[in-house]
């Protein structure tokens, strides 16, 4: 297998190697109580490097008889004084040995994440940072999950305990596979529960390697299960199981509904973190430079397979042809290559589906007239690789406009004031992420607070951070990871009264 071409091997160095050994090391099985074992019906698939389309290695496919194992393994270990009766300092002393093996591994997981999902090594590598901080951030909460003293007459006593909900089903997508690992394992166990955790099938391989070094923490056998495989069979059996207590999905909008549906079989909670088409608005006071490089950062990042990216730019008609002209500019010059050349902007999407799906959205945008400024072309014949692409003249009715794409394509559409800006911004079903530039302080807090959406940032765009809530309104989902909101997610109160 040569994933990459050996001059680049020489530069990316032991990571890269360790990464390709990992993968060579044996058969991919799934985490079921503490054991790695092959799925039940023998099956396996494989997993595709996305630069290259070679096959890195084969995984086994767990399907409904795999999950009926893994929740009983998760049940067991929920109720197991090992996990049950574990003192919060203990709970936060597991998670911090988790992040210490993380970091310790950290290039390792990175070129691991480049090579299945295709994103720059760069780019992998700050998220392995972000995993390190999201199971830090989580260690700092089990001594701080607080009951409360409930004022009641005299010759009573009311409070409140918050206790872990059970077995949680984890279902991820394959855009930022280890760190939506990361966060839902950590905020999972941060409150006591335990977890089934279903990686995508493009991706799974972090999620593998992130059980292999839990595992190594020491957690007790069954407290994390991982077991990739296919949404319509194993992501469907969780969401059914009777024996699953919460499901946290991150996905598609369409899939979303999909495992509300399901679960609504034994009223799981469930959290849904879903699609965006997020607006970006800039006023004609910002400092345009600095909005200008924001708005190409964000829907370049990880070729656009960013649920949060910035895909809707709006600019003020005043502008709107300067800011046509200086992004494209910009944006023809983020170079889309191979995740471990150092200049590399842009890696490969995921997968040819993705692929056609991105260049059948460009091919609606030609159609519905908005002018093509820049791309909109797949670059070589090998990967799944496509130019940065910029719109302008867009209307916000336009499918380009409505969809959320998930590949690098961008969209300018004018606004007339402010009223207008915030108008059209919140005229979407989606409502995940926004953002707005200005220099008027007053006016930054005002559209702020008009924007339908789960985050905002002013001044700036996709900054992330554990202590902020990260969630959709509209169809961008239910539920917050991330934040004092996360734990409430993951908790459930009892009420105690006791008669004096
Ligand atoms: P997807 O098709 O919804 O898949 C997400 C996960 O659900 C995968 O593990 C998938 O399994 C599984 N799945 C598919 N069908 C299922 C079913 N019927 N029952 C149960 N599980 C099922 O989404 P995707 O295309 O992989 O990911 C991209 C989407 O995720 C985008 O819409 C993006 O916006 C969203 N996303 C949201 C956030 C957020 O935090 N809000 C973050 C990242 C991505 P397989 O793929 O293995 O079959
Ligand atoms: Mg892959």
């Amino acid at each position: 297998m040569s994933a990459t071409t050996s001059a680049e091997e020489l530069t990316i160095g032991a990571g890269y190697r360790q990464a390709i050994q990992w993968i060579q090391s044996g058969p991919k099985r799934l985490l079921v109580g503490g054991e790695w074992v092959e799925a039940q019906s023998g099956k396996t698939f494989e997993t595709l490097n996305p630069a290259t389309e070679e096959t890195l290695t084969r995984v086994a496919e767990a399907d409904s008889a795999d999950v009926d194992a893994a929740v009983i393994a998760a049940r067991r270990a929920f109720e197991a004084p090992s996990w049950s009766a574990l003192s919060p300092h203990a709970r936060t002393r597991a998670l911090l040995k988790m992040a210490d093996m993380v970091e310790r591994h950290a290039d390792e997981l990175a070129a691991l994440e480049s090579l299945d999902n295709g994103m720059p090594l760069w780019y992998s590598t700050a998220m392995v940072n972000a995993v390190v901080d999201t199971f830090r951030y989580y260690a700092g909460w089990p001594s701080k999950i607080f009951g409360t003293t409930n004022p009641t007459e005299s010759s009573a006593f009311m409070y409140t305990l918050r206790e872990p909900l059970g077995v949680c089903g984890q279902i991820i997508p394959w855009n930022i596979p280890l760190l939506m690992a990361a966060i839902k394992i950590s905020n999972a166990l941060a409150c006591g529960n335990t977890v089934v955790l279903k990686p995508a099938e493009q991706a799974p391989l972090t999620s593998l390697r992130l059980g292999e070094l839990i595992q190594e923490s020491g957690l007790p056998p069954g407290v994390v299960n991982i077991i990739p495989g296919f949404g319509p069979t194993a992501g469907a059996a969780m969401a059914l199981h009777p024996g699953i207590d919460k499901i946290a999905f991150t996905g598609s909008t369409a899939v979303g509904k999909q495992i509300l549906q399901y679960s609504a079989s034994n009223l799981k909670k469930v959290t849904l973190e879903l699609g965006g088409k997020s607006p970006n608005i800039i006023f004609p006071d910002a400092d345009l430079d600095r909005a200008l490089q924001a708005a190409v950062k964000t829907f370049c990042g990880n070729s656009g397979q960013v649920c949060s990216a910035g895909t809707r730019l709006f600019v003020h008609e005043s502008l709107h042809d300067e800011v046509a002209d200086r992004v494209s500019a910009l944006a023809g010059t983020f170079k889309v290559g191979s995740p471990f050349s150092p200049d590399t902007k842009l890696g490969p999407l995921i997968s040819q589906r993705q692929l056609e799906r991105v260049r059948s959205c460009i091919d609606a945008g030609k159609s519905e007239g908005a002018s093509l400024r820049q791309g909109g072309s797949r670059v070589g014949d090998t990967g799944f690789f496509v130019e940065p692409t910029v719109f302008s003249h867009v209307a916000n009715g336009m499918k380009i406009a409505r969809e959320e794409i998930f590949g690098p394509v961008l969209s300018i559409i004018p606004f007339k004031d402010e009223d207008d800006a915030v108008f059209q911004g919140n005229d979407t079903d989606y409502g995940l992420a926004a953002a707005v530039w200005t220099r008027d302080v007053s006016r930054a807090h005002k559209v702020a607070r008009a924007l339908k959406a789960g985050r905002v940032w002013i001044n700036t765009y996709g900054e992330a951070d554990p202590v902020m809530a990260f969630g959709g309104y509209k169809q961008s989902g239910t539920g917050r990871e991330f934040g004092a909101e996360s734990i409430e997610a993951y908790t459930q109160t009892k009420a105690v009264l006791l008669r004096l």
